[in-house]
């Protein structure tokens, strides 16, 4: 165990980098009349370039979240802090990243794109997660290690401890992908920001805050990690609609979230039982994610029949360690019985016809 440290794993060009400066970054007083940024002087307010800081969303998230505003990057959903992450740490062509499998495709996706290799390593076959293999596969050009959770698709959040073991002992940046955390029981990783400075925590407004289609995600990190990202992302990343929208549904609808929230998990248990009683699914793998990974007799089969009857889940069957497996979402208590209803067709169709 060596000691971490940033400039030594930022890629040169970065941390040399001088970013754009925009209009509003050269001006920061109070104005009447902006001929700056040449705007349309028509169709305000949305003539203007939203904050490139989003200083106002971050100040209302800070105390949600419990951290300082210079720990909180807002990204174009989480993928974009994923893509912003390999492309400031993993040179391409030399570098690589570490990632358990199975787990979210986008890391891997990302990696490629920007031609960073990926290291697989296998879940143990209950889903854990095996740290020491881990840490073994660790080079001197790994660079980041990314962690789902809990991990999509098996819905499983990871032991602390084996968690803690990898940030110990990596001197690179370990990601902890938190897009479901909410629905979990567990806590997540945001209070340990200030113990490790290798330590980046993501989670997203597309999942329990309900806000899939604006487009917003957050990375959490010490000051220094967050400035790197800030200075590569795109001046604007996030739009003002985007910005107006999250800032009313977080001063406004606090109390709507928490009953939506409050929902979805007991229509978890719920299902979680009836699920469990049909006969052809082998097993309903614990979740503390707002979805069920199922193991179910000839899986391929029953997901073209739910897409018949026009409902759609997530096929997992060619994934590692899933086979057989379907990945359903937690819906409302009407399309989970719809979903419920129409298993149960399958199966009587199934044994009616051998
Ligand atoms: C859904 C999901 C996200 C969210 O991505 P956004 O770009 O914020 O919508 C991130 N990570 C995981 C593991 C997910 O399943």
């Amino acid at each position: 165990m060596g000691s971490f440290n940033l400039k030594a794993i930022v890629r040169e060009n970065i941390g040399k980098l001088k970013p754009y400066s925009s209009a509003r970054d050269e001006f920061s007083g109070e104005a009447a009349i902006f001929l700056d940024a040449n705007e349309s002087p028509y169709n305000s307010p949305l003539n203007r370039y939203p904050d490139p800081h989003q200083r106002e969303l971050k100040a209302a998230l800070a105390p949600i979240k419990k951290v300082n505003v210079e720990q909180i990057f807002l990204g174009n959903g989480s993928d974009e802090a994923i893509d912003l992450i390999i492309r400031a740490f993993c040179e391409p062509g030399v570098d690589n990243i570490i990632v358990p499998d199975p787990s979210y495709g986008m890391y891997h996706v990302c990696a490629d794109i920007n031609n960073v290799q990926t290291k697989f390593v296998k879940l143990n076959s209950n889903f854990t997660l095996n740290a020491d293999e881990i840490i073994h596969q660790i080079d001197k050009h790994t660079k980041v290690i990314f962690i789902c959770s809990p991990n999509n698709p098996t819905g499983n959040q990871f032991k602390r401890t084996e968690i803690l073991k990898i940030i110990n002992h990596f001197n690179g940046i370990v990601v902890i992908d938190e897009a479901y955390i909410d629905f979990s029981e567990k806590p997540g990783f945001l209070s340990e920001l200030s113990n490790f400075p290798n330590l980046m925590v993501l989670q997203t407004f597309s999942k329990s805050w309900a806000m899939a289609g604006i487009r917003l995600g957050l990375a959490f990190a010490s000051a220094e990690i967050i400035d790197i990202l800030s200075k590569i992302k795109y001046p604007y990343n996030i739009n003002q609609l985007t910005l107006n929208y999250a800032l009313d549904r977080i001063k406004n609808y606090e109390t709507e979230r928490l009953i939506w929230l409050k929902l979805i998990i007991e229509e978890k248990k719920r299902m979680q039982h009836e699920l469990q009683n049909l006969k052809f699914v082998k097993e309903v793998f614990p979740s503390d994610a707002n979805f069920w990974l199922v193991k179910i007799e000839n899986a391929t089969e029953v997901y073209n029949k739910l897409v018949m009857n026009g409902i759609v889940v997530r096929n997992r069957n060619n994934v590692t360690l899933c086979e057989n497996c379907l990945r359903f979402t937690v819906g409302s208590t009407d399309e989970n019985n719809k979903l419920l209803n129409s298993l149960e067709e399958i199966m009587v169709m199934r044994e009616r016809h051998g």
